[in-house]
């Protein structure tokens, strides 16, 4: 059994209302309990809902607003559902402000990739989760 980004198995999660689901990790539910999460939504943010990047050790719409509470509040919430199921492996959406591991967006709302990790894989890292994305499969 493995977390999974909700998006991914496409669920319509994401900010814009759309979900990315990925054909590998489709195909990898048909063989193993893959758990749908989705740390934006459990943190308590609508969808629809305003895009999101890491500044500094903040998390900020495109309008500024701070939703550094709500992103910690889902990261906390996923690596609850990881404890109570023993879950120890996740397959994380690369290059979200939540769920990337390794790139995440600059923070600045060009599209540009920098190294880091989005809020929830950084937690479950911290806790001992092995993390990989869509694009290691
Ligand atoms: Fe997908 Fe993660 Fe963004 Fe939710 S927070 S839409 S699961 S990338």
């Amino acid at each position: 059994m493995k977390l999974c980004s909700a998006c991914l198995l496409g669920i319509r999660c994401r900010y814009d209302g759309a979900s990315k689901p990925d054909p590998k990790v489709i195909n990898m539910a048909k063989l193993d309990a893959l758990v749908p999460i989705c740390p934006e939504q459990l943190g308590g943010l609508p969808t629809p809902r305003r895009p999101n990047e890491i500044r500094s050790k903040k998390v900020v719409t495109d309008l500024e607003d701070d939703v550094t509470h709500q992103f910690n509040r889902g990261a906390e919430e996923c690596l609850n559902i990881a404890k109570s199921l023993g879950i120890t492996e996740a397959i994380m959406k690369q290059n979200s402000p939540s769920c990337g591991c390794g790139k995440i967006h600059d923070g600045t709302f060009s599209g540009r990739i920098i190294k880091g990790d989005g809020i929830t894989t950084a937690l479950l890292k911290k806790n001992g989760i092995n993390v990989i994305t869509e694009e290691d499969l």
